[in-house]
Formats: structure tokens, sequence, C-alpha cells
């Protein structure tokens, strides 16, 4: 008999896993997939660490939660500057001072922000009603129609006047020459790939792949005491208040024989409506990486139907008052620890999710 059942072997569950085998606790963990990781998985393709399921960057201000993937493998010191390409004209994101200066010849901060609420006052938005009024007023109108509104749309599949203007609360702005776009204090990529994190944590603890819960449910609760469940919140509850909708991805990957070096960064996001992708990643930028080829990765956005990879969880008023249902519920299961992302219907960076399974551990543990 296992302690645990665990559900999904991504960063969440990995780290319970970790956790839980320190404490002395016996797991099984099984992922539908073919491997370990979850979202984060990397693969070594041509010697290059390469994103299976789009950039990962890891950031954060937390010092023990920066101190805690440290001790799995080392990062290194790789800073995430992307770039904008709008029909071939290039931008440094997120929007500062070198962005300013390439828009609009601008050189001081104090002629960049003139600019920007000039455009504000012109635009004449006072109350805006969706992601096309609120962004013209938070930048003004040249980053909105170059930078924002393509991209966007393509991302959401759907106008940026449809689209609600909760979206873009608050953009990226620093009026200083920094393209370093996190502002976290701790930043960078495992040497070696995230995968390696994923294997150290679960180093001697049973792990099951292309075993879908759901096809085995009663045998495998049988199986363990409680069950820490990573995957969708609604299919464990049989959809019985709906379906919870995401948007999905999917991505094209190619290797390229004929150059070192395709783009020259890491990221570089498409921001115009007619390129159908909306960003490439060109992998072996995030390690340094000086190998005879390059590899690259088209990200394509696309609508989701059950059965897609779930990505982005479309949290408006609808889906949120679902959600609620489903956990109202998860909270009445004393034996299911439900966490990470699917489970919880929220976007969440990595540092995040090791952030809350550390909660979740210290619950289950420690208290
Ligand atoms: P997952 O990684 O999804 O793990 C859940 C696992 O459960 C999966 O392996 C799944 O196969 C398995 N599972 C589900 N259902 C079942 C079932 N029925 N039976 C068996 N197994 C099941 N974060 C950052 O910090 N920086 C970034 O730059 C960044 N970039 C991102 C880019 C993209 C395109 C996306 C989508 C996310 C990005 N993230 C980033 C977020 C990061 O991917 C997540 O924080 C992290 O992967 C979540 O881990 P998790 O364990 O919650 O979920």
């Amino acid at each position: 008999m296992y302690d645990y059942l665990i559900v999904g072997a991504g960063l969440f569950g990995s780290v319970f896993a970790y956790e839980a085998k320190k404490r002395g606790k016996k797991c099984l963990v099984i992922d539908k997939r073919d491997h370990i990781g979850g979202n984060i998985y990397t693969e070594k393709i041509e010697g290059i660490n390469v994103h299976k399921y789009g950039a990962h960057i890891f950031h954060t201000n937390n010092e023990r939660i920066w101190d805690y993937v440290n001790g799995f493998t080392k990062f290194n010191r790789y800073t995430n500057s992307p770039i904008a390409n709008y029909k071939g004209e290039l931008y440094n994101l997120p929007f500062n001072m070198n962005t300013f200066n390439t828009l609009w010849g601008v050189v001081s901060p104090d002629e960049a922000k003139a600019k920007i609420e000039q455009q504000k006052t012109v635009a004449g938005i006072t109350e805006p009603k969706n992601l096309e009024e609120q962004a013209i007023s938070l930048v003004g109108t040249d980053i909105y129609e170059k930078l924002i509104k393509g991209y966007t749309e393509k991302q959401w599949g759907r106008s940026a006047r449809e689209l609600p203007a909760f979206i873009i609360k608050r953009l990226p702005v620093r009026f200083t020459y920094d393209n370093n776009y996190f502002n976290d204090q701790y930043q960078g990529i495992p040497i070696g790939g995230y995968t390696t994190i994923i294997e150290k944590m679960l180093e001697g603890i049973e792990v099951k792949l292309n075993v879908d819960f759901f096809e085995q449910r009663q045998e495998l609760e049988s199986l363990a005491n409680k069950v820490v469940y990573t995957g969708m919140i609604d299919q464990y509850f049989d959809y019985k208040f709906g379906v919870l909708e995401y948007r999905s991805l999917h991505f094209e990957t190619k290797v390229i024989d004929d150059t070192t070096n395709y783009q020259g960064n890491a990221v570089i996001n498409y921001t115009d409506k007619e390129t159908p992708y909306t960003r490439i990643i060109e992998h072996k930028h995030f390690e340094f990486g000086t190998q005879d080829k390059t590899i690259i990765t088209e990200e394509y956005p696309s609508e989701w139907k059950p059965g897609d990879e779930p990505y982005y969880p479309i949290n408006d008023d609808k889906n949120n008052e679902t959600y609620k249902k489903y956990k109202a519920l998860a909270e009445n299961e004393p034996k299911v620890i439900f966490g990470g992302r699917l489970a919880t219907y929220k976007y969440y960076d990595m540092h995040q999710v090791i952030g809350s399974a550390l909660v979740t551990v210290e619950k289950e543990f420690d208290q």
C-alpha cells in the first residue's frame, strides 16, 4: 500500500513526491504522458535542450524558492530580453526607452512620457470598456497598434474590442534603457534543462508513465491512502457543473542545419496579425549554446476543445463561477489533495507552483 498516489509528474506532483519521500512516505507517481516534468519538460535534441511546451524562464523574488531549485541543479545567468518583430521592424521588450527610441526617436524619459500622454489624450478614453481601450489608455496608440493589437488578437482568437479590459490591468512600461523582461531578483535557466530537476526530485520514487488516472481510477485509488491530484478539476468531478475552458497552443519544432544562429535571440514575438504564430523560440540561446545546428519552435495559439492540451485557463466570470463549484466539492474530499495549475484552474509561474506545493507539504506533514 502506498501512502500517496500522485496523479501528474509535473512540477507540483514532483515537489510533493520529493518532500513526502524525505518524510519516509511511500509514493506512486503516475502520468498519462510518456515523460516526466509536465509542461516544463525539456528534451535533448542535437545536444540542445528543447523546451517542448514553450519557452520556460525561471524567475522569482523569493530567496527560499530560488535556493530550493538551486539545490537540484545550477542555474545559468540567462536574462529574458525578448524582441518584437512587427513586419520586419524590431523593438525591444518590455516597453522601455529602447522601444520608445526606435519607435519615436525620443531620447529622454520625459520626451517618452510626453509622447504617451499626448496619445492618451487624443484617444480620450476615460473608462476603458474593452482591451483595446484599456491598452490605448495605458500606453497610447502607436504601441497598441504595433506591439499589442495583433499579438493579443492572435493569442485570444478574437478582436481586442471583444476582449475584456481586465486581461491587461497593467502593462510593463519602463522609462529606463533596461531590456530585462522580469523585475525579479533571481532569474535563469537550469543548466542541463528542466527535466534534470524533475529527475532528481523523483529519484528513488516509483513512477509509471502512459497511465491515465481515469482509465483505471478505482484500481489506482485502492493502491494508496491518499491521492494528490494535479489533473483538470472538472474532469475529476466528471464535468458535472460543465467544462472549464482554456486556450490552447501548438508547437512546430524544426532542426535547422544550414545555420548555427537563426535569429540571434531566444525569444522573438511576432506582433502583426498576419504571421500565424505568436513567437519563435531558438532554444540554444537559453543556454548560450555553441552547437553546429540550431532548433527553433514556432508557437501557434489555438482554440481549445475537450481533449486538446489545456494551456491557459480563461478566467472570466463564467468559468470562475464554475470553478468555485468544483472547488467546494474538492474541499469535501478529505483523502484527496488538489494542486497545480489544472486542479486549481489558475495560471501559475514555476516559482508559484513550487511555493504552493511547499505550502501544501507543510499543511500535510508539519502542522
Ligand atoms: P503540469 O506541468 O501541467 O503537470 C500536470 C501533469 O499531470 C501533466 O504532466 C499531465 O500529463 C498530468 N496529468 C493530467 N491529467 C492526468 C491524468 N488524468 N492521469 C495522469 N496524469 C495526468 N512558468 C514560468 O515560471 N516561466 C515561464 O517562462 C513559463 N512559460 C510558460 C510558457 C507556456 C507556453 C506555458 C503554458 C506555461 C509557462 N509557464 C512558465 C508555467 C509552467 O509551465 C507551470 O507553472 C508548470 O508547468 C505547472 O506545473 P504543474 O505541475 O501545475 O502542471
